[in-house]
């Protein structure tokens, strides 16, 4: 086991189904929750990246939606209203730790060449200014994770970008299930038999579901980045996995 210094950098995602109650009303609670955690982390040295989802789930309820649009024109749209009052909802509860957040909207491309680099220098120098990235799939012009990911997939490639120490999938669910519905608490391989554990999730709100997140652990560990996949339900779980990864959810280890 890496001792608690080694997860210093920490890419954090969450999920939109975090986000939206049953009413597709905001968890505000949960938002100011994960601010305070992450002003605690960074007090003690340490660094966190967010990977948010939300966009469409705002969107949606700004628009007073209470399905999600079929057709992908409406779920961009909903995106692009959704995600300044994403960044909003972040901005303010930061402030209430003197923290400023910056927005970062990438897509598939920009982890190729030159993006690439000048993503990894742009996130670099946040970091250094005390700053919290907030990153989402660029939905306007991008449609993978509308599609398939709920981010999943783009937080396992932050990951990388950034030299994380640690990948922290927050969900409505609390890990990998066995056959039993036991949590798996720690994945050495992901196997056939791993994968044929993963299982949908509701898509009322949100895409993605265990299928996703067992393809983003795979991306993070082939990339050298240990992956958790806990429940953002529970309190201060940001703080608690950072500190001790093995703690809660299921750890997916790199070799
Ligand atoms: N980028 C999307 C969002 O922020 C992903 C989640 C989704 O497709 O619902 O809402």
């Amino acid at each position: 086991m890496r001792s608690q210094k080694k997860y210093k950098r920490v890419v954090v995602k969450v999920g939109a189904s975090l986000f939206a109650t049953d009413k597709s009303k905001l968890d505000t609670a949960l938002v100011n929750s994960i601010a305070r955690q992450i002003s605690d982390l960074i007090k003690q040295g340490k660094e966190v990246v967010v990977v948010s989802s939300g966009a469409i789930a705002l969107g949606m309820s700004i628009l007073k939606l209470t399905s999600r649009p079929k057709e992908l024109k409406y779920l961009q749209a909903a995106a692009a209203i959704g995600q300044h009052e994403l960044m909003h909802v972040y901005k303010l509860a930061l402030k209430k730790y003197s923290l400023n957040c910056a927005q970062l909207l990438l897509t598939w491309d920009d982890f190729l060449g030159a993006r690439y680099i000048n993503a990894k220098h742009t996130l670099g120098t946040l970091l250094k200014l005390n700053c919290v990235p907030i990153i989402n799939e660029n939905d306007t012009v991008a449609t993978e994770e509308i599609k398939f990911g709920d981010n999943d997939r783009l937080s396992a490639l932050v990951s990388i970008l950034v030299d994380a120490d640690l990948l922290i999938i927050l969900s409505d669910v609390e890990g990998l299930w066995d056959k039993n519905k036991k949590i798996i608490p720690r994945v050495n391989k992901i196997t056939a038999e791993i994968k044929s554990l993963a299982c949908p999730t509701d898509k009322k709100i949100c895409v993605g579901g265990m299928v996703t997140k067992l393809e983003a652990a795979r991306i993070a560990v082939e990339g050298g980045v240990p992956c958790v996949i806990a429940s953002g339900h529970q309190d201060r779980i940001i703080s608690q996995l950072t500190n001790d990864p093995f703690s809660q959810g299921t750890i997916f280890l790199t070799k």
